[in-house]
């Protein structure tokens, strides 16, 4: 939850109104956000969304216009950079040259005194899966390699809040999906909170238990991977996360457990009737596209789905596990339609086809956005 009503655990990492500004330009808008503590947790958003801004806010890099940052009650809004106890991962790893990896590793816990450092840094090493290579230099390390590097010196010091910011940005991405596998792993065996900044929403819904999705300054929606897929309450999430097709419309009655919606066209659908909504009211019908089915005719979709008929196929790939199409119906000149290839009949280019979908595999949205948003 974004509010800040509920009591905050002592770790947990918390920013109250924080804006930051540049000039007259607002890159983070009065965002207040409580992620708890030992929770992996990513900011997600497009370029300038002011992502990065608000980790450094964290950090102390960046000190906000307005508002404040604490970690538990402890107000960490004025307090410089390596006082706070938090640490950042950057996507060029920034690793001395002419350290060894053990050495770059044990450099936090030298620079504090600490003269003992070969059992805290062998623990690290087994941690990120590096100690046969320890005494190695970065040069004579894959990216992949000098990214854990990265990541166990930043961790050797325990802080209580990690900050990644886009740490995988500079692998290709066979990589890329193996060192989120890790990072996710790292950070349960560890415990401690990750903050994750990405523009990459497989990356995000892979690895957080929490994503918050920014959008000019401010956060459109904050829920859990299947919370924001399943049900995004705006047209940028909708699009963002993954795609969607989305079908302006009005609000009808209520059927049982379902909000009738008349689209465009005159067709007549059902969505779960989620919140009140006055009839005649805008709607969205939101449906994403291997929750829609393609048949030949309408006498072939079972009872009780939604039908969009007077489809022609424009548009067909087979991409091994499901072959994707793009039909243009009545209602909407580019439906994605997702189908599993196990047997199904493959429909060509110029197929007349109809579409359908379960009731309640959609989902409404206000219909006074704008609807390509995201
Ligand atoms: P990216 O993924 O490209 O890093 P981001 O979401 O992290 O994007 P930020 O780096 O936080 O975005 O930037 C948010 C906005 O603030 C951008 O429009 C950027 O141009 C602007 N901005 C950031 N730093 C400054 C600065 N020092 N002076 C002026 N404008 C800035």
């Amino acid at each position: 939850n974004t509010d800040t009503t509920s009591e905050p655990a002592a770790g947990d990492l918390r920013l109250v109104n924080v804006t930051k500004r540049f000039g007259d330009f607002t890159a983070v808008n009065d965002l207040t956000l409580t992620i708890p503590q030992g929770s992996f947790f990513a900011l997600l958003g497009a370029s300038g969304c002011g992502k990065t801004t608000t980790l450094r806010m964290v950090s102390g890099l960046e000190e906000p216009t307005g508002g404040r940052v604490l970690i538990g009650e402890d107000d960490i809004t004025r307090l410089r950079p390596h006082k706070r106890p938090v640490n950042t991962v950057f996507q060029n790893y920034a690793l001395f040259p002419h350290l060894t990896i053990a050495d770059n590793i044990a450099f936090g816990l030298k620079r504090r005194g600490i003269k003992d450092v070969a059992k805290p840094v062998q623990e690290m090493l087994n941690l990120i899966e590096l100690s046969h290579i320890g005494s190695r230099k970065p040069n004579q390390l894959s990216g992949g390699q000098q990214q854990r590097v990265a990541l166990g010196r930043a961790l050797i010091n325990r802080p209580q809040v990690l900050l990644l910011d886009e740490p995988l940005g500079a692998l290709d991405l066979k990589l890329r999906r193996q060192m989120q596998i890790e990072l996710k792993r790292i950070q349960t065996e560890v415990g401690l909170t990750f903050v994750h900044v990405t523009h990459d929403q497989e990356e995000a819904m892979t690895m957080a238990d929490t994503i918050a999705v920014m959008n000019h300054g401010r956060i459109e929606q904050l829920g859990s991977p299947t919370d924001l897929y399943e049900n995004p309450r705006t047209t940028f999430v909708a699009n963002f996360l993954g795609q969607s097709n989305l079908l302006p419309g009005r609000a009808g009655g209520v059927v049982g457990e379902h909000l009738q919606v008349v689209l465009e066209d005159g067709t007549r659908v059902l969505i779960p009737a989620e919140r009140n909504r006055a009839s005649g009211e805008d709607v969205i019908v939101g449906v994403r596209p291997e929750k829609m089915s393609i048949h030949a005719s309408a006498e072939e979709v079972p009872s009780g789905r939604n039908v969009l008929t007077g489809g022609i196929v424009t548009d067909t790939s087979f991409v091994g596990v499901s072959t994707q199409y793009v039909v243009k119906a009545a209602v909407c000149d580019e439906l994605g339609v997702f189908v599993q290839n196990d047997g199904a009949q493959i429909f060509r280019p110029g197929t007349p086809v109809v579409v359908s979908w379960d009731p309640s595999q959609g989902f409404g949205l206000d219909g006074r956005q704008d609807i390509d948003a995201g």
